[in-house]
């Protein structure tokens, strides 16, 4: 498990991080170095060049912005775990980024690294999808906003640009929604066999908006569209719940795996978001 040599920089600009991968296409973006270093050990990936992001200030902290929370793409899964105004504003997020893998991994990995990587069973893509943020990216080309939806385009695989950088998330305030997130986690990797997440708005006894959205059962982290139309509109009893839990996987291609069969995960995820939306009440 020696790793091939590879040209490290660390800029210490975004204008400067932007340069040096106009001048060294193939060269890629280092964060926390959570999953790019293992698989560069595993042989998985050799880039030649690393740009380390450490140095980048731009793509740190997390500010509010009236409706939006600012979230720095450099900000570790711990930093997003006990911020008060992420825990206030969109406590799902805190949530998720609390339940990754161990102490290790949250004091390192970040955000920006963990949505660019889109691993299928991992937490914050779900979250993030459930509180419908929108990441925003720039390359010598400018800058574009994309929603994370159309961001996960599959098993790691984005709609990022190889020489694009997530600078920032953007999350909308989701103050006073009820929020949760259930995983079954891997007992080895602690990624998610089955991960769950939830928001929810009422008014008046009736649910307004109901975002669930599900992870380690597809080929990417996906919303489940039956299962929040079944809850729209509705005053939430037993019946209503189990009814959109039911729907939860719905015209998913659910994964079988050693971990677990397609039918024990279809029924995991049912029942994972049932109990996590019953948990809401
Ligand atoms: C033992 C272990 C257990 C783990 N358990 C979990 C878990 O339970 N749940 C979970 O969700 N995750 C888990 N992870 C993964 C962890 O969350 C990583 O932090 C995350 O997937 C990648 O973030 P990173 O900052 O380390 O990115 P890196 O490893 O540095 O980069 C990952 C990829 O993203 C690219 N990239 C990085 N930053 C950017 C950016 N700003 N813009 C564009 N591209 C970028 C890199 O070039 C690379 O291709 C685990 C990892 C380990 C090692």
């Amino acid at each position: 498990m020696t790793l091939a040599a590879f040209a490290y920089q660390r800029p210490r600009s975004l204008a400067e991080a932007v340069e040096a991968m106009a001048e060294a296409p193939d060269a890629r973006w280092l964060s926390g170095g959570m999953s790019l270093l293992p698989m560069m050990k595993l042989e998985l990936a050799a880039p030649p060049a690393l740009l380390d992001l450490s140095g980048v200030e731009d793509l740190r902290g997390i500010r509010d912005e009236g409706d939006f929370l600012h979230i720095g793409a450099m900000t570790r899964h711990v930093e997003l775990a006990r911020d008060p105004a992420v825990r206030r504003d969109a406590h799902l997020a805190s949530l998720a980024a609390e339940r990754i893998g161990d102490p290790q991994v949250r004091n390192r990995g970040t955000v920006g690294g963990s949505l660019a990587h889109a691993d299928p069973a991992a937490d914050l893509p779900a979250a993030l999808l459930a509180l419908d943020a929108e990441v925003e990216a720039v390359s010598a080309r400018g800058r574009r906003a994309l929603s994370v939806q159309d961001l996960l385009l599959g098993p790691m695989m984005t709609a990022l640009e190889p020489d694009e950088l997530i600078v920032a998330i953007r999350i909308p305030k989701h103050t006073g929604h009820r929020q949760a997130y259930t995983k079954v986690p891997h007992p080895a990797s602690g990624y998610a066999v089955v991960g769950v997440a939830v928001a929810i708005h009422e008014e008046g006894g009736r649910v307004r908006q109901a975002a669930i959205a599900v992870t380690g059962v597809a080929l990417k982290a996906f919303r489940a569209a039956r299962a929040e139309a079944v809850l729209a509109g509705q005053a939430v009893d037993q019946e209503v719940l189990a009814e959109a839990a039911g729907l939860v996987c719905d015209g998913q291609d659910v994964l079988g795996d050693v971990y677990a069969s397609a039918a024990y995960r279809r029924q995991l995820a049912q029942v994972v978001t049932r109990r996590t939306l019953e948990g809401l009440r």
